[in-house]
């Protein structure tokens, strides 16, 4: 069996180029706890390794617009960030529910993305936080939006001689949000079906509403029928109903080893309607 080198890129420059280098046959690896999994079920060795934990992607930073998170962050440091608390408390949220604290400590969000899992727990929030992402290859950067990013599951729009270098997060004014995961326990365990939501309430209407589910279509479902329906709308319970109905029906899930099709389309819209409902009952302010 050939052996896999393993290369430790010092910066980013030195990633890319890496990975230029062997055209389509090395493979990026970060905290590693996708990456080891698929290879110890038998997933193919690639000729080499690239760790990029020790590029300096490490950060949580912002200016007056956005948050610019480095994809080698870990899971920790973002549930840690003060920054992410005030300005992305969805995210954190999603976080927090998610694995374990050793899989958080070693897990990145960049892999969490990048592994491009229907359950993938973060890109549900960074959906309904309307963020974009910047990618990186010997050519140069190009920055694309996280709702473009996803092809099908572990598919994403990545070259093979690309990394994903930074996520960036608009900042929102007096954002409203709601998260909730169901999972078969209450910890430690992948997602039967999430959703998150955010919106503005301007005079009692709602406005720039995101609806986003995970686990329940090929890659993370952005359901823009069940945003529309809020828009410019009170969220009374004729609104939720309809939106939550319309969610449920943008779904396209499978039975696997945690759930059933069936299940994940009803839970679907039960779990919208209980975050519109929560998201109601906090009122304008
Ligand atoms: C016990 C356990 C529990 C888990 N629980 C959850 C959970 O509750 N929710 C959840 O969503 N996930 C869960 N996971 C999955 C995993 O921990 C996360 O997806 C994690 O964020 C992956 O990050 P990583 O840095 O370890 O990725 P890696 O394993 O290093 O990489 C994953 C994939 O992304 C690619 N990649 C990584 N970084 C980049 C980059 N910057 N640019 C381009 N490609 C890149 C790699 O080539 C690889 O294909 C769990 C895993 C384990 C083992």
């Amino acid at each position: 069996m050939a052996e896999t080198s393993y290369l430790n890129a010092k910066d980013v420059n030195e990633a890319v180029d890496l990975l230029s280098s062997y055209h389509h046959k090395a493979k990026i690896i970060a905290g590693g706890t996708d990456l080891m999994v698929s290879f110890n079920r038998g997933g193919q060795l690639p000729e080499a390794l690239i760790y990029i934990g020790d590029i300096n992607l490490n950060y949580i930073n912002q200016d007056e617009e956005n948050l610019v998170i480095g994809s080698t962050t870990t899971l920790s440091d973002l549930l840690k960030s003060g920054i992410i608390k005030e300005h992305a408390g969805i995210l954190g949220e999603a976080i927090k529910n998610m694995a374990s604290v050793a899989v958080r400590n070693s897990g990145t969000i960049g892999g969490n993305i990048c592994n491009a899992s229907p359950a993938a727990d973060t890109a549900v929030p960074l959906l309904a936080l309307g963020a974009s992402l910047i990618l990186i290859s010997k050519s140069g950067e190009r920055v694309i939006d996280c709702e473009k990013f996803f092809v099908g599951p572990g598919e994403t729009v990545l070259t093979s001689d690309e990394i994903l270098k930074e996520i960036i997060i608009p900042k929102k004014v007096n954002i409203k949000w709601a998260y909730k995961k169901l999972g078969r326990r209450l910890a430690d365990t992948l997602s039967v079906a999430s959703s998150g939501v955010t919106m503005q309430i301007e005079n009692g209407k709602c406005k720039d509403v995101r609806i986003v589910l995970g686990a329940v279509a090929p890659i993370p479902l952005v359901s823009n029928n069940a945003a529309k329906i809020l828009e410019d709308k009170v969220l009374d319970t004729l609104a939720i109903e309809a939106s939550a109905s319309a969610a449920s029906e943008e779904t396209k899930p499978i039975d696997d080893a945690r759930s059933t099709a069936w299940y994940r389309k009803r839970v679907s819209k039960a779990l919208v309607k209980s975050l519109l409902n929560q998201i109601a009952g906090e009122g304008d302010e």
